[in-house]
């Protein structure tokens, strides 16, 4: 299986318009350090499928054809914004596995073209080609799902944005699941009071600690945790490392 993060960024984006902090300029002189909106490509020898739809610019990354799904993790905006444009393209269905959201976002279930919403159900697997997908239920101010992958061979990787810490049932499930690497939720640096919606990273570091993945990157960062991070000497758990727009893992 291979990972290419797409996207590791939270809603505004790095740099985010407007500001000046460390971070944003930086970005803006050096392209490598932008951060797009946060998604993830799975691909195995039979599948490509796209984890969230973010990316405004999908319908040209991806030709028609060449996704055989995409998987949702919530229906706000920076995850599906791509879809807009998308759905009003010819030829084949593409399926779009989701949470069981009634909303969803705008009139994308009442016009959605091309895209055929699937809703699922928290931990009941579904298939695509040669990857068994299990939906995790996440802590953040809209239904959200996080994915657990695996392939036939056992190679597994567990995607988890947008939450605030796990619920429960979804970490004992991460315990008991076996080798795994994951991608994490790591909006903020450490907060005096923790965050409502998103991780920060004291809270990344502790869902690593008890969940202990062979290896974790952490992703839909912020503009805010990319500038502590220039002013300060902080300290990963040694599993842990910093996604980046474009990288890619085989796992
Ligand atoms: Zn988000
Ligand atoms: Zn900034
Ligand atoms: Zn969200």
């Amino acid at each position: 299986m291979q990972i290419t993060f797409t996207g590791t960024a939270g809603a505004g984006g790095v740099p985010r318009y407007g500001c000046e902090c460390a971070a944003c300029v930086r970005a803006r002189q050096q392209p490598e350090y932008q951060r797009r909106p946060c998604s993830a490509l799975v691909e195995t020898d039979q599948v490509r499928l796209l984890l969230d739809a973010g990316l405004m610019d999908i319908h040209d990354r991806f030709p028609a054809g060449s996704l055989n799904a995409i998987v949702l993790t919530h229906f706000h905006a920076d995850h599906v914004q791509g879809l807009f444009h998308l759905r009003w393209g010819k030829g084949a269905q593409l399926p779009v596995f989701c949470p069981p959201d009634p909303e969803g976002c705008a009139d994308l279930y009442k016009n959605s073209g091309i895209l055929d919403f699937r809703q699922l159900e928290a931990f009941r697997p579904f298939e695509i080609g040669d990857l068994k997908i299990v939906p995790l239920p996440l802590n953040h101010s809209k239904i959200t799902y996080g994915y657990a992958i695996e392939t036939v061979s056992g190679q597994r990787f567990a995607y988890l944005t947008d939450t605030v810490g796990l619920p429960e049932s979804t970490e004992q499930f991460l315990k008991s699941w076996g080798a795994f690497s994951l991608a994490l939720d790591c909006s903020y640096s450490p907060q005096a009071t923790p965050p409502v919606n998103h991780n920060d990273f004291n809270l990344a570091m502790d869902i690593i600690t008890s969940v202990a993945p062979r290896h974790a990157w952490l992703t839909h960062l912020s503009h805010q945790v990319d500038c502590w991070r220039l002013e300060t000497d902080y300290q990963l758990v040694t599993s842990a490392t910093w996604a980046a727009d474009g990288m890619i893992v085989r796992l």
